[in-house]
């Protein structure tokens, strides 16, 4: 019976390993998910089965409930909510690591309780009761019930090393002297602390990394408890997590042109949109405003359009006519390209996910690396609800949020129109000089009302 429980864990790691592989484009990434689900599905089945801690007649209601649950979760949340809801379920996989390694100190599985089981219930206990207190206070600040923007306590880092030598202290005293409960509530104690003043300080546009961070604590905590219960396939599969979460943080650190450590100990960022002005710097300037159809007439005489997504396109929920505005720049023979910023929308791959929703082909969509170069001969950059992305303030304005993140040429483009709704700013707060630029187009309004408008118009010319 071990035999087959260890060949059915190697055949569901194999499962997560190749369904992350098929994760890593767009064009294959459904089928990703059914093979990481089909691995996950069956390490659960044969962990219950096998242990005989339920029955066949038990597991498929369960599994019919909790599918239930989770197919209308999915249904029902906004697209824009996903980092929220990735963030609650980082902050239940950490709590979970946390009760199996108490309930495994309490009473343990396997005796004696030898040493590595006990070092690996410290850091069970300590990186999942992070996990769920930072992810709580993520969750909080991305749902608006507590301030986005960075929070500093007095002698906030002193306070962070004190709490790390304090769970070091508790550790070794905990697998020195292992009979005393103390020791692990205490642990988990200062790990909920330590996890709340982790994330305070970090604020506005780098919360997703954080998130992605907290993925891969949850993951480092599941392999913890791995190792706690002798489970390979959650050793495997937490490290597989783990591994993910840390290399996604990295390269939204690139992507916004920050070190790791920057992002975590910097403090930098402001509360969320919060629909300031962007004059920067209260001077009276103008801008240019036009309707659908002063948009339209122009398009009709253009030879190429680089449409640049971003959050607003996902909040009107426009890819949809976005999509039916392309085939008919293209049906005139006008070039169209999509540009992706890698932190455009919400979530990391937001925007190929909207588009791919709305069917946009993956041979249209460039990363920025490959299209910033080909803005310069380029008629017009139609930018729909992006703005930080987007924003020349990045390259030059050393106090901004902003200041380092490669962003979307589009300033090079001969003409730049904006469609969004007012002249409020994007995430960051930051007011973009580029909406009163002489060759810049302001349409103000909803996405999908104006882009509706621009098909309108473009069908009757
Ligand atoms: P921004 O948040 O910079 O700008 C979005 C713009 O969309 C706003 O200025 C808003 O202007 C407009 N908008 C909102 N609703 C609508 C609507 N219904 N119709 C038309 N326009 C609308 O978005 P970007 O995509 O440019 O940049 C993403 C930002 O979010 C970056 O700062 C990034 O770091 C951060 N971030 C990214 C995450 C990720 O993983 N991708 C996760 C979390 C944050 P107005 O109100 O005037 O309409």
């Amino acid at each position: 019976m071990i035999y087959f429980e260890q060949l059915a864990y190697l055949f569901a790691a194999t499962m997560f390993i190749m369904g992350l592989k098929y994760l890593g484009s767009a064009k294959t990434a459904r089928k990703g998910n059914l093979y990481a689900m089909f691995g996950m599905t069956l390490a659960v089945a044969i962990t219950l089965l096998i242990s005989g801690i339920i029955g066949p007649a038990q597991m498929i209601i369960g599994m019919i409930v909790g599918s239930l649950i989770g197919a209308v979760v999915a249904k029902k949340i906004e697209m824009t909510s996903m980092p929220q809801m990735v963030a609650l379920f980082n902050g239940f996989g950490g709590i979970a690591s946390t009760l199996v390694a108490f309930s495994e100190y309490m009473e343990p599985s396997t005796l004696p309780v030898t040493m590595d089981v006990q070092i690996t219930i410290v850091l069970s206990l300590f990186i999942g009761t992070i996990t769920f207190t930072g992810s709580l206070i993520a969750f909080a600040k991305l749902q608006g019930l507590m301030p986005g923007r960075p929070i500093v306590l007095p002698l906030h880092q002193i306070l962070n090393i004190v709490l790390l030598l304090a769970t070091v202290v508790f550790g070794v005293l905990n697998v020195v002297e292992p009979s005393l409960p103390l020791w692990p509530l205490l642990i988990i104690l200062v790990a909920a602390i330590f996890g709340i003043t982790f994330v305070i300080p970090i604020g506005g546009a780098d919360m997703p990394v954080v998130i992605a961070l907290l993925n891969s604590y949850s993951g480092l905590a599941a392999s913890a408890t791995g190792f706690v219960l002798h489970n390979n396939v959650l050793i495997i599969s937490g490290a597989l997590v783990g591994a993910s979460g840390i290399i996604l943080s990295q390269l939204m650190c690139e992507a916004m042109n920050r070190s790791l450590f920057n992002v975590l100990f910097g403090a930098v960022g402001t509360d969320d949109s919060s629909g300031n002005a962007g004059t920067g710097g209260g001077e009276q300037k103008t801008v240019t405003r036009y309707t659908a159809e002063d948009a339209a007439m122009i398009m009709d005489t253009v030879q190429s359009v680089i449409i640049v997504p971003g959050y607003g396109l996902a909040v009107a929920q426009a890819q949809h006519v976005l999509h039916e505005m392309g085939e008919l720049l293209m049906a005139k023979g006008i070039d169209v390209k999509y540009a992706i910023h890698p932190v455009a929308g919400r979530m990391p791959g937001h925007m190929n996910v909207l588009l791919a929703e709305a069917n946009v082909p993956y041979d249209m969509l460039y990363e920025m690396d490959d299209i910033n170069d080909d803005f310069q001969n380029t008629d017009v950059a139609l930018i729909i609800g992006a703005n930080d992305v987007v924003n020349p303030a990045a390259r030059t304005k050393k106090d901004s949020p902003l200041y380092g993140m490669p962003i979307l040429n589009v300033d090079y483009a001969r003409t730049v129109m904006f469609v969004k709704r007012s002249m409020g700013a994007g995430f960051a707060g930051e007011a973009n000089p580029l909406f009163f630029d002489d060759k810049t187009m302001m349409v103000f309004g909803d996405a999908k009302a104006v882009v509706t408008g621009l098909v309108k118009s473009l069908k009757e010319e």
